[in-house]
């Protein structure tokens, strides 16, 4: 049969979706320069397909520039049409970021970093996903067996990150039924993001050639084990030297990173509508299921919202190298470049206001009453995407960080989502999310 080779240019979007178009791999390098034509009403397309309310409705023209630097291409060495994508940056016309280019809004994120502190990030992203279908037996919690039982799958999906040039770490058999994990190395700037949202594809990819299909939703059902996305966080110097670790400060924080992560949890409830933003985020988000239902930090603790991870090493030179912190209060139905954005931002604005470190916790704090955890600075997180849309749209501060219209498209975009799912009950919305992340 004749064949044309294709490459798919796209970008995540609000939905967390990567949306686009393809062409023959043979123009690359032009549409590299000329780019792809893209519609500005698709950023209103939820995850479920309806359309939100849109400013655009049918008028506009925006351009796609596929950024060759993360062109992934991976031939998985079974006569299927290999994967080849590239992901890019939406422009105007006159080549300005357009407002709601989640590419774009994180790399503004990052050189506002870099302006206030000439640091650079350095990150991770970690990610639970299970099989969906009927889940194998009970009883193979991060065991041989469960690994075993799809072991030619993860087998495929670590190959297949390798030749995308995703660094692969660890793959394991997670604690729910048919639930694995898929850690990768840190990278630089934006590329982290990139290597997540170009990792989700692959599993997708990879789950489909052994007649399975992955999803990333929070929940498969509401008491089942979540998947969450944890965001690991370092950050290097000028010199390209680790800089989060200061072994003479408590917990080892040097200064700017306990102000950057006394940000994110200052700004947490206001910016969780963009790391958790799908309706069952928030059944994922509550005590007791290792996740996060608090604004604190914890030390070596997984039930809060940033952890301070554990080091292997002794020497101090090599524990600066491995100090990280991570950020639990993530999941798949966010945009990997919108969560992170909203992270660097609240960390960066905690730096501005050179806010003191916080205090980590090593306790459960679900059993304390409302007023204690008030005098002590805690909060419980906002427990639906309703209240946690109205803190991001209600937070000048965090809205401002944004370009100018997309505080209002964000959040219109959610409310057609929670319109689209308003008569389901929570068993139905978890089916309804398993079937589209
Ligand atoms: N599955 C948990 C979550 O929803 C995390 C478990 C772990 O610490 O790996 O975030
Ligand atoms: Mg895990």
């Amino acid at each position: 049969m004749i064949r044309e080779p294709m490459v798919f240019a796209g970008m995540s979007d609000i939905s967390g979706k990567v949306r686009g178009k393809a062409f023959p791999v043979s123009a690359l390098e032009k549409r590299s320069v000329r780019g792809v034509g893209w519609t500005p009403t698709n950023v209103q397309i939820t995850c479920f397909d309806v359309i939100a309310e849109s400013p655009f409705g049918a008028l506009g023209d925006l351009l796609l520039i596929p950024d060759r630097d993360t062109h992934a291409c991976v031939d998985f060495g079974d006569g299927s049409p290999p994967f080849n994508l590239t992901l890019g940056n939406i422009v105007s016309l006159e080549n300005e970021p357009w407002e709601c280019c989640t590419r774009s809004i994180l790399i503004s994120a990052l050189a506002r970093l870099e302006a206030v502190t000439g640091l650079r990030l350095k990150a991770a992203f970690e990610h639970e996903f299970h099989l969906a279908g009927e889940p194998a037996q009970p009883g193979e919690a991060y065991t041989h067996k469960g690994y075993r039982n799809n072991v030619a799958f993860g087998e495929t999906a670590m190959a297949a990150l390798e030749a995308a040039g995703i660094g692969t770490d660890t793959f394991m058999r997670e604690y729910g039924p048919d639930q694995y994990e898929i850690t990768v190395d840190p990278e630089v700037g934006v590329q982290a993001a990139d290597s997540a949202t170009i990792l989700r594809e692959l599993v997708y990819a990879s789950a489909d050639r052994h007649d399975r299909r992955a999803s990333f939703s929070p929940l498969r059902s509401p008491d089942a084990v979540g998947n969450g996305v944890h965001i690991h966080m370092s950050f290097l110097d000028g010199n390209g030297k680790p800089a989060t670790y200061d072994h003479g400060n408590p917990f080892g924080m040097a200064e700017t990173t306990g102000a950057f992560i006394a940000g994110v949890l200052k700004y947490l409830d206001s910016i969780l509508a963009l790391t958790a933003p799908s309706v069952i985020s928030y059944l994922r988000l509550t005590p007791h299921r290792w996740s996060a239902a608090y604004n604190n930090l914890g030390f070596r603790d997984r039930e809060a919202s940033v952890r301070i991870c554990p080091v292997t090493a002794v020497d101090q030179d090599s524990i600066g190298k491995q100090y990280n912190f991570e950020f639990r209060a993530a999941d798949g139905a966010a945009s990997p470049h919108l969560a992170l954005a909203a992270i660097v931002h609240a960390g960066v604005q905690g730096i501005e206001e050179q806010l003191a470190p916080p205090e980590p916790t090593e306790e459960d704090l679900s059993v304390l009453d409302d007023r204690t955890l008030a005098n002590r600075g805690y909060a419980r997180l906002p427990q639906t995407l309703d209240d946690a849309l109205q803190r991001f749209a209600a937070n000048k501060t965090v809205t401002g960080w944004f370009p100018e219209r997309f505080s209002q498209i964000y959040h219109d975009h959610k409310r057609g989502e929670l319109e689209h799912l308003r008569d389901l009950d929570n068993d139905e919305r978890c089916a309804a999310y398993e079937k589209v992340y």
